[in-house]
């Protein structure tokens, strides 16, 4: 046991619980006003594990939180045109508020085409053009879940930003550029001097060491080590892998992009894997929904 733990924890699972507690409210409050629930819809394409298990966690919240859900599964051979109809018809449906069609699609399918024939004001997952456009204007619209959850967990604790170095490790379209584009807005949490590393920067040690605030979301099971960063720096994990554990009775156990137990001696504050920025993501889109509701 580590008795020299000084690291504040980022419990993602205890903020997206105080959050949806007032979501709880603005869902019921929503009711009253319009005689029905915010109503998400998720499509699912095919029969990939993971996402199978992501979309049913969403449908669970959208119950906790008192919303209507509505999972769409079609399958893996639909025909792009199937579904661009399929995606159409959700937009005319006034009964519904915010869908999202589940990534990745099957790879027959153009996922770009697809998320870009979503209706923008029903777009919460954030990924339209013109909401991503929004969001780098600094104008409403629906931000991208998982870095817009993890700015409310910064939020959450109270973590400090103005000022700060970020380095952000990274550059998907859903996670590390967004994320770049938040924490160096003006606004709380932001006003950081933003690095947006990736896969051709050079020497990334000497980079991540001067951070203050570092997220990492590329994907490589615990490849953030206690050498590459400085004391008292704030991790934030975003990555999220199975890796074989013969202790446990599942035989695997989940790890982040971050070498957690080396990592966190050195930290002012983390994320856990799991229970960090995995439950956010999910809070992030039923914000989003009861926002898209309103
Ligand atoms: P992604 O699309 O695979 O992008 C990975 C990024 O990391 C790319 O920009 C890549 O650079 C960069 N990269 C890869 N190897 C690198 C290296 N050695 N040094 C520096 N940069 C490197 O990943 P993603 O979709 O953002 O997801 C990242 C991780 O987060 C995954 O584990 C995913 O499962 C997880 N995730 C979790 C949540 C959640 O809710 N917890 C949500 C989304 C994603 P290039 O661009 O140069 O290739």
């Amino acid at each position: 046991m580590d008795t020299e733990t000084t690291y504040q924890l980022l419990d993602g699972k205890r903020c997206s619980e105080a959050l949806k507690q007032s979501i709880a409210e603005g869902a019921a409050a929503v009711k009253s006003k319009r005689g029905r629930p915010p109503h998400l819809a998720a499509i699912l394409v095919g029969n990939d594990g993971a996402s199978k298990t992501y979309v049913e966690a969403k449908v669970k919240a959208c119950e906790q939180v008192g919303f209507r859900s509505s999972l769409i599964r079609l399958p893996e051979t639909i025909t792009e045109e199937e579904l661009l109809s399929r995606v159409e018809a959700l937009n005319a449906d006034a009964e519904l508020d915010g869908f999202i069609v589940q990534l990745p699609l099957p790879t027959h399918l153009n996922a770009d085409r697809v998320v870009q024939a979503i209706d923008p004001r029903k777009d919460v997952d954030g990924f339209h053009p013109v909401n991503v456009g929004n969001m780098v204007l600094g104008l409403p619209g629906f931000l991208p879940a998982t870095p817009s959850g993890i700015c409310e967990l910064l939020r959450f604790y109270h973590i400090e930003t103005d000022g700060k170095r970020c380095v952000v490790l990274g550059r998907s379209n859903i996670v590390g550029t967004p994320m770049s584009i938040l924490m160096s807005r003006n606004a709380y949490p932001g006003n950081c001097t933003v690095t947006l590393a990736h896969s051709r920067t050079k020497d990334l040690a000497s980079i991540t060491r001067e951070a203050d605030i570092v997220i990492v979301a590329i994907g490589k099971p615990q490849f953030l080590k206690a050498d590459m960063v400085k004391e008292g720096v704030v991790v934030v994990d975003v990555g999220i892998h199975r890796v074989q554990d013969t202790t446990r009775k599942s035989g695997f156990r989940l790890v982040g992009d971050v070498a957690f137990n080396e990592v966190a001696t050195k930290c002012k504050a983390i994320t856990p894997v799991p229970g960090g920025v995995g439950p956010m993501t999910i809070t992030s889109l039923l914000l989003n929904t009861l926002k898209a509701s309103r």
